[in-house]
């Protein structure tokens, strides 16, 4: 068994037998990784409250068969603020899952890892903006290979702005080609585009009308819960979004 360091931020964990845990790790080099935290569950673990979700933590892993094992962890950052406000901690939740159903184990994901990790630090200096969810899904859209195209209609190419958007498509669509898609409002569209490419402090200060905020958050969860396939299930809307957000169909 090989044993090697790594950087990781906590998505999540569960137990297993009487005292120990396993806990899934994002990692830049090693993607996804799940190992066992021995002994973690008794009370004098050298463990403590290092390898709770949404801790960014430097750890020795051994390599297993089919699960690690962690052999060391010290804290780099604890994200108290984003673990003890519900607010925050709910946006993180969501944010850490949606990772987590994209990362590939043993794959390396940088990009992955720095995103949810700059989006953890704004959410530790800040409370969630009314778009800090959605410019993180925008974000991790590019990073995974997926961005919306927001430009010109992806059916014929004519030159937009567009208030059409297929999310099976890939992006906006003018008036004949999206008759099916969801109508969103030029400004939510607007909003978008700037979403794909800001970075997490900036989404997180925008100063955006509530509507539009809650169309583009929806549009963009829709967009997300398509390429994974199945609903991000902590993903609670009437609490981080007013009911405007679950009224986007296709
Ligand atoms: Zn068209």
């Amino acid at each position: 068994m090989a044993i090697y360091k790594e950087r990781a931020i906590v998505l999540s964990g569960f137990r297993l037998g009487e005292a120990d845990r396993v806990v899934v790790l994002l990692t830049p080099g090693h993607g996804k990784v799940r190992a066992v935290a021995k002994g973690i569950r008794k009370t004098k673990s050298r463990f403590g409250a290092r390898l709770e979700p949404l801790v960014h933590v430097d750890l020795l892993l051994h390599s297993g068969k089919n699960l690690g094992t962690v052999t060391g962890a010290e804290i780099v950052e604890p994200f108290r603020e984003v673990r003890e406000d519900l607010d925050r901690l709910t946006i993180a939740s969501s944010m850490a899952e949606a990772a987590d159903r994209l990362a590939q184990e043993h794959e390396p994901s940088p990009m992955l890892y720095k995103l949810l990790l700059a989006a953890l630090r704004e959410l530790e200096l800040r409370p969630p903006g009314r778009v800090m969810l959605a410019g993180y899904l925008m974000r991790l859209l590019e990073v995974a290979g997926f961005a919306m195209a927001l430009g010109p209609c992806i059916g014929c190419g004519a030159d937009g702005p567009h208030t059409r958007i297929g999310i099976a498509d890939g992006g906006s669509l003018c008036r004949v080609c999206g008759g099916q898609a969801c109508l969103v409002e030029p400004g939510t569209m607007a909003l978008l585009e700037v979403l794909s490419s800001a970075k997490m402090a900036r989404a997180n200060e925008l100063a955006v009308p509530q509507a539009n905020a809650a169309e583009a958050t929806g549009v963009a969860l829709r967009f997300v819960e398509y390429h994974l396939d199945r609903r991000l299930k902590s993903v609670n809307l009437s609490s981080v979004m007013p009911r405007e957000a679950s009224l986007v169909q296709t």
